[in-house]
């Protein structure tokens, strides 16, 4: 008699590692591993979610309408170029979807975010990381040498999760400009709204005559809405019509869509909230700085201490005075979260210094 057989997995996905969220703080713990936004939702926002709850028994509105309807008028694009979905990982997963299969190619820097290339090996495509300069930066000669005859998408994420490094506008048009027409580019902009470098490009300005950009934002971060999982893109008609294609069916909530609405009209108020952070990421470099650290000028919110294989252990001492930091093989990611939380970090990163 022969054991018995599981079923049948795709081994592609044998090559797939599981996604690894930030580690849950423990109670008495600063979580400061997912680059959240420690401000909890504002009274408005929370209101509309509550009573978006209040109709539970129905389906959300598929279409999406009045969010997509506030997001065109916020960005002065027409509703037809905004798709919305499952936080901006939803999107980029349907943007995948929509162009790559088995046999295509997705390239993006490396390191960058964890989710481009599991989405990719979920569609049966094949990534192609492509290494980040010694300084963080995405190599985009190198990446624009990778793109073959089989690439079909290319993610740009500005700023780079986890070093938090920026491309400049003219670099990054050069880089747009020469990619073939055919190969879609996700201009993924996590962390744009913690930008304050003006030299920064603004992707919805570099998508408006290039067909084939698209411009992936989230709720998430900035926003303060990771929990509700809503994030779109914003490209022209054909990228778009794909994505409500590939999108699940209802994926975003009710009250998704409507906390995300009442964000937007609430967008002032979490301006200034995200200020304060920006002032505190400062506070964080000034300080790392003067303790000696090397550190990325990050645009985003969070900090990169490239530690090498001393990671785990700067993670395991921060996670003893109280902090929860991402760990990743080349280097440690900290998200600026509440006062506290950072000045432990600080006190950690600067006994750790004395000893390297
Ligand atoms: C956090 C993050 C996102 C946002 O993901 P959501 O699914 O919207 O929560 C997207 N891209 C990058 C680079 C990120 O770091």
């Amino acid at each position: 008699m022969t054991a018995a057989q599981g079923p049948r997995l795709r081994p592609t996905l044998d090559g797939i590692p599981t996604y690894k969220p930030g580690k849950p703080a423990g109670a008495d713990a600063y979580k400061l591993s997912s680059n959240e936004n420690p401000y909890e939702p504002l009274p408005g926002v929370l209101e509309a979610a509550v009573a978006a709850a209040g109709k539970l028994n129905r389906y959300p509105d598929m279409a999406g309408t009045e969010l997509t309807a506030v997001l065109a008028e916020r960005f002065g694009v027409p509703a037809e170029h905004i798709a919305t979905g499952t936080g901006s990982v939803g999107v980029a997963q349907s943007l995948i979807l929509a162009t790559a299969g088995p046999g295509d190619e997705v390239v993006f820097a490396w390191r960058s975010f964890e989710a481009y290339p599991i989405i990719t090996q979920v569609a049966g495509a094949t990534p192609v990381p492509v290494p980040l300069t010694a300084g963080g930066d995405h190599d985009l000669d190198a990446m624009l040498a990778a793109v073959t005859e089989r690439t079909r998408l290319i993610f740009v994420c500005n700023p780079n999760n986890p070093t938090g490094n920026v491309i400049h506008r003219a670099e990054l048009e050069r880089f747009l400009d020469a990619v073939p027409s055919d190969v879609l580019i996700v201009v993924d902009e996590a962390y744009i709204e913690f930008i304050r470098d003006p030299e920064v490009p603004n992707g919805v300005d570099l998508y408006r005559d290039r067909p084939n950009v698209c411009v992936l934002r989230t709720f998430s971060k900035a926003y303060g809405l990771a929990g509700m999982r809503v994030g779109f893109a914003i490209a022209h008609e054909p990228v778009a019509n794909a994505l409500r294609k590939t999108a699940v069916p209802f994926g975003v909530t009710q009250l998704a869509q409507d906390a995300a609405v009442a964000s937007l009209r609430a967008e002032d108020a979490l301006m200034v909230r995200v200020d304060a952070l920006v002032e505190e990421r400062t506070r964080v470099v000034t300080a790392l700085r003067a303790q000696g650290w090397r550190i990325p000028d990050s645009q985003a919110n969070f900090v990169w201490l490239e530690l090498g294989e001393r990671s785990q252990e700067f993670a395991a001492a921060c996670a003893e005075a109280g902090v929860i930091v991402r760990p990743f093989p080349e280097g440690v990611r900290i998200s600026i979260g509440e006062v506290e939380g950072n000045s432990i970090f600080l006190s950690v990163a600067e006994a750790f210094r004395k000893e390297l």
